[in-house]
């Protein structure tokens, strides 16, 4: 069957495949591989497994049918000014990794001896609860803005004996990128992918979190100080040791504010429990910056 598209959607559909190559062109590069083997499972997944573009009929991103399972994760490519509605079913539900994520939460809260077929329900109810109240997103990317990751999330009252009673939580469903449509395959922007796929991974593996703003900020923050290292080592390690010219030596792949905020990291979080705490010092060190080309 031949399926009509006319030349905007090919474009889209053109340069999200390209940025796509190349960021997986990175991530199978054998020195990324020996590098970041954790990394290299989870992103070759994501990318040759979960990863489809989604077609956008009417400003607004429809799924195939083949896309239609928990595990599918779109990939959007966002024309400058263009607002992208993210309604389908297909993409607004938690996602298979996610599920079994919540389901591993259940079951460390939950009153020991408890049957394993309530704790499956309790998935399935919270699953049901979060896919009614998740609201369609409105997608776009602003000018200086090299790529998003959105995670639809919202508040649902569980029962936590181990905590006390209910108390609410907040659940996540799948991630979804969002890239602006420029010449998006250069080594630069696989560098991009590699962050980018960092908050995919977050988003999958997270559970569910307390709902408090000061909880929420920081998660945010964490997450970005991760994503930024997992970029900076990658830069590096390609940018050294890859047999692929294209890493070598090139200064287009250094990303100022992600190297300066790892070194700042680095230093301050040495000898801490998770590397990536954002501390006093470091949330100082990027307010300093702020509005410096970041890459979210
Ligand atoms: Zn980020």
């Amino acid at each position: 069957m031949v399926s009509f598209q006319n030349s905007e959607e090919r474009q889209r559909h053109r340069s999200i495949d390209a940025f796509l190559a190349s960021t997986n062109e990175a991530v199978q590069d054998s020195v990324f591989k020996d590098a970041f083997p954790d990394a290299y499972q989870s992103f070759d997944t994501i990318l040759n497994t979960f990863a489809y573009v989604p077609n956008v009929v009417h400003g607004e991103a429809q799924v195939p049918k083949k896309h239609q399972t928990s595990e599918s994760i779109p990939i959007l490519g966002v024309f400058p000014d263009e607002t992208i509605t993210v309604a389908a079913s297909g993409i607004l539900s938690m996602h298979a990794r996610q599920k079994l994520g919540l389901l591993e939460y259940v079951a460390a809260v939950a009153p020991k001896n408890s049957p394993s077929e309530h704790r499956v329900i309790i998935v399935e109810t919270v699953e049901e609860i979060i896919t009614k109240s998740i609201k369609p997103a409105s997608v776009s990317i602003p000018p200086n803005t090299a790529a998003r990751v959105y995670t639809p999330h919202g508040p649902v009252l569980m029962n936590q004996p181990s905590l006390g009673g209910n108390q609410y939580r907040s659940i996540r469903t799948r991630p979804f990128m969002a890239i602006p449509l420029k010449k998006a395959d250069r080594p630069h922007d696989a560098m991009v992918g590699i962050h980018e796929l960092t908050h995919i991974v977050q988003s999958l593996t997270v559970g569910p979190t307390k709902i408090d703003i000061a909880t929420t900020e920081r998660g945010a923050l964490r997450n970005e100080l991760e994503a930024y290292s997992t970029q900076v080592n990658a830069t590096k390690a390609l940018f050294r040791f890859s047999q692929n010219r294209q890493y070598h030596f090139n200064n287009d792949l250094i990303h100022p504010f992600a190297f300066e905020i790892d070194a700042i990291r680095e230093a301050q979080n040495a000898n801490r429990k998770d590397p990536f705490e954002p501390t006093g010092t470091i949330r100082k060190e990027i307010a300093k910056r702020n509005g410096f080309d970041l890459i979210s």
